[in-house]
């Protein structure tokens, strides 16, 4: 079973990529019987953004991804929040400090920097010369214990190599000092502590991996330059790393990192404004670099878990929001037949929207006893194809909530022949006389397919010399009726089917609008 972890840094909202790194975390623990855990990384205060602790945990709940041990709800690990767990960094720093892995730097700001300035105006990368890794151990207790101002540092010899489960042999195998700094020795030697006692992201990210026991850690490629580090910090500990499998960047069509302005907005945008359903997302998400072999492409978080995998493409991930409409569409027809709580809430969408935009006491000529939720779930059930959210499926569906439609002129679809109106008038009245027992879409459908109103179609003189017999008559006249039954039940509004219509609306309200029509 994998033990796995989502370590957000509440710093943002979550957004398309950083949810997709939590689901491929909360998959492969689900699909290996494993733990999924929630860590909060904020040793960076400053740049904690108020609340956005809380809005990660909302958007992770809405989108279904419960952690099995985390904050809120605590663990046998806890506490799950780095800012609690200083202590544990620093006793940790300071065995390696005892086992000559790291070293108390002394030196000051100002000297780092024109290090710093030196190094780059020589065009040379980053580096620190590793004077203080020569200050003897006696020394470095002494100036620390009178209080000198210091940060410490890993003293690292090699930035090993990694088996990455998603692109292979990473990393380069390179001792830790530049052939280029020939003049002085140059060293990374990465900073576990700060001057301010706070561990940083390297240091309590790996402690914690190791203490909380996380086997395998998927995040994305971009901190795949710190993977080295964190595999010599596990060699400084003795640690058995867990297994990497970093996930490819999300790119937009041309190419370009999703980011606030190319869509990569967070999830409440999809939410909120898209109505996008939290299932819809998340399969959305799990799509993204990820392949399988089932015939479809539209699963539940419950069947994701069943089937998902580490099969993950490298390269970037090229985002199509085309994909999450046709999800959508899936999904919508998927709970328009299971029903459930997405469809409930579906329902209530809809319902707040008209309520909206529609006067209420208005509405109940048509609801005649009906609430406006029941009136509305047949009817999403009905067009669930089209359904993309709540305020266009309203729009849409606007003649529903109609009492006087506007329907102009009927235009017949067949000039020549022609069928008098008169002919549908009568046709769409018989239609109606259906008994409220079998006001179903079966006997509608049958009842207009076997209408016979073939006698009723007009041809014209040159017509009637033409070889067209009672078949083709009974084809267009069946065509005409059905362009007028949505004449004079929608006002040739798109929708659902006819008798599909006609059983949402109900029977008085379908008798109400073929009677209106004719009038
Ligand atoms: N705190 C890091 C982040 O915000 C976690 C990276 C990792 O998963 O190691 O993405």
């Amino acid at each position: 079973p994998a033990r796995t972890r989502f370590a957000p840094s509440p710093t943002g909202y979550l957004h398309l990529g950083s949810l997709r790194t939590a689901l491929f975390n909360y998959l492969l623990a689900k699909r290996t019987g494993g733990q999924f855990l929630l860590r909060i990384e904020d040793t960076d205060q400053k740049r904690t953004i108020p609340g956005a602790e809380q809005r990660l945990y909302d958007d992770l709940q809405w989108a279904g991804l419960n952690w099995d041990e985390g904050p809120v709800i605590g663990g046998p690990y806890g506490p799950y929040r780095q800012s609690e767990r200083t202590a544990l960094y620093q006793s940790h720093a300071n065995d390696l400090i005892s086992n000559g892995h790291a070293y108390r730097c002394f030196c000051s700001a100002d000297r780092l920097d024109s290090i710093a300035r030196h190094r780059s105006q020589a065009g040379l990368p980053p580096g620190y010369d590793r004077k203080c890794g020569d200050v003897s151990a006696e020394e470095s207790e002494d100036r620390a214990a009178k209080g000198e101002a210091h940060i410490i540092r890993l003293k690292v010899e090699e930035y090993p190599m990694f088996n990455d489960l998603v692109y292979g042999k990473s990393g380069q195998n390179r001792p830790n000092n530049s052939k280029l700094d020939f003049i002085d020795r140059v060293y990374n030697d990465p900073v576990l502590i700060k001057s301010d006692g706070h561990p940083t992201y390297h240091l309590a990210n790996v402690v914690d991996d190791h203490c909380m026991n996380i086997t395998h850690v998927i995040r994305g490629t971009e901190w795949m330059p710190s993977t080295p580090m964190h595999m010599a910090l596990y060699n400084a500990f003795k640690w058995t790393p867990p297994s990497f499998a970093h996930v490819p960047l999300l790119v937009d069509k041309s190419g370009q990192k999703l980011s606030k302005r190319n869509a990569d907005i967070d999830l409440s945008s999809f939410r909120d404004q898209q109505g996008i359903f939290p299932s819809t997302l998340v399969n959305f998400a799990a799509l993204l670099g990820w392949s399988h072999s089932e015939k479809s492409d539209v699963f539940s978080l419950k069947e994701l878990e069943q089937i998902f995998n580490l099969k993950i493409t490298r390269g970037n991930t090229v985002v199509s929001f085309e994909k999450l409409q046709f999800l959508q569409k899936g999904h919508v027809q998927r709970l328009a037949k299971s029903g459930g709580p997405e469809f409930d809430e579906m329902v209530k969408k809809v319902t707040s929207v008209v309520e909206e935009s529609h006067p209420i006491d208005k509405l109940d000529t048509i609801l005649k006893g009906r609430t406006l939720p029941e009136y509305i779930a047949p009817l999403i059930r009905a067009d669930a194809n089209n359904y993309t959210n709540a305020e266009e499926f309203a729009q849409r569906n606007s003649t529903f909530f109609t009492p006087k439609l506007d329907r102009t002129p009927y235009k017949p679809v067949s000039q020549s022949p022609e069928v008098p109106i008169q002919a549908l008038h009568t046709a769409a009245a018989a239609l109606t006389l259906v008994p409220s027992t079998s006001w179903n879409v079966d006997t509608h459908r049958d009842n207009i397919n076997s209408y016979d109103g073939a006698e009723s179609v007009v041809t014209s003189a040159s017509e009637s010399e033409t070889p067209a017999g009672s078949n083709t008559a009974a084809k267009i006249f069946k065509k005409e009726l059905y362009h007028y039954l949505r004449w004079a039940l929608s006002a040739s509004a798109p929708g659902p089917g006819i008798s599909e219509t006609m059983v949402v609306l109900g029977r008085d309200e379908t008798l109400r609008r073929v009677q209106d029509a004719k009038a």
